[in-house]
């Protein structure tokens, strides 16, 4: 079926460590706290790129970005994310909407919010909306030792004139 519309989710977590900057949502929330990644480490970021990666059936981020080239290593990860709208856009289609949830006991990200929400709308080139939980002391995110993030996107059939 030719459908102009396609959803796709994402997830990811990673570890957190003393020291260092973290980075969710393109956004610096801690300057003595980072995530144990080979790239930056943004939660938010990452489940957002493998949600745009699933919605056009492009396999996951390990598969684009994988982790064993050294040319990733410390990268920052809005160029995943600007990689991957450039690989879109060149196929036709664009991020209508995504909603990203980002799991946190610690740092507190409320203040971060609309920061987050700039930064992503503006690389993802859609609406992006973010929304915060903690986990409720459960598991290791709730123990604050890691941050996750759950993404669902909706990419759409630009109009011919705009590809
Ligand atoms: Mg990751």
């Amino acid at each position: 079926m030719d459908i102009p519309y396609r959803v796709g989710h994402g997830y990811d977590i990673h570890r957190l460590q003393s020291g260092g900057r973290l980075m969710i949502g393109g956004v610096a929330v801690s300057e003595n706290t980072s995530a144990i990644a080979h790239s930056d480490g943004d939660v938010a970021i990452h489940a957002l790129v493998d949600a745009i990666l699933g919605a056009m059936g492009w396999g996951d981020i390990g598969q684009s970005f994988p982790n064993s080239d050294a040319k990733w290593k410390g990268v920052a990860s809005r160029v995943f994310l600007e990689s991957v709208c450039k690989r879109l856009n060149d196929a036709g289609w664009g991020v209508a909407n995504a909603d990203v949830t980002i799991m946190a006991e610690r740092p507190r990200l409320g203040p971060f919010r609309e920061a987050m929400v700039e930064a992503m709308s503006r690389l993802a080139e859609g609406v992006v909306n973010v929304k915060f939980g903690t986990n409720e002391q459960c598991d290791a995110v709730g123990r604050g030792e890691a941050v996750a993030a759950h993404a669902v996107v909706l990419v759409a059939k630009l109009p011919e004139s705009a590809q």
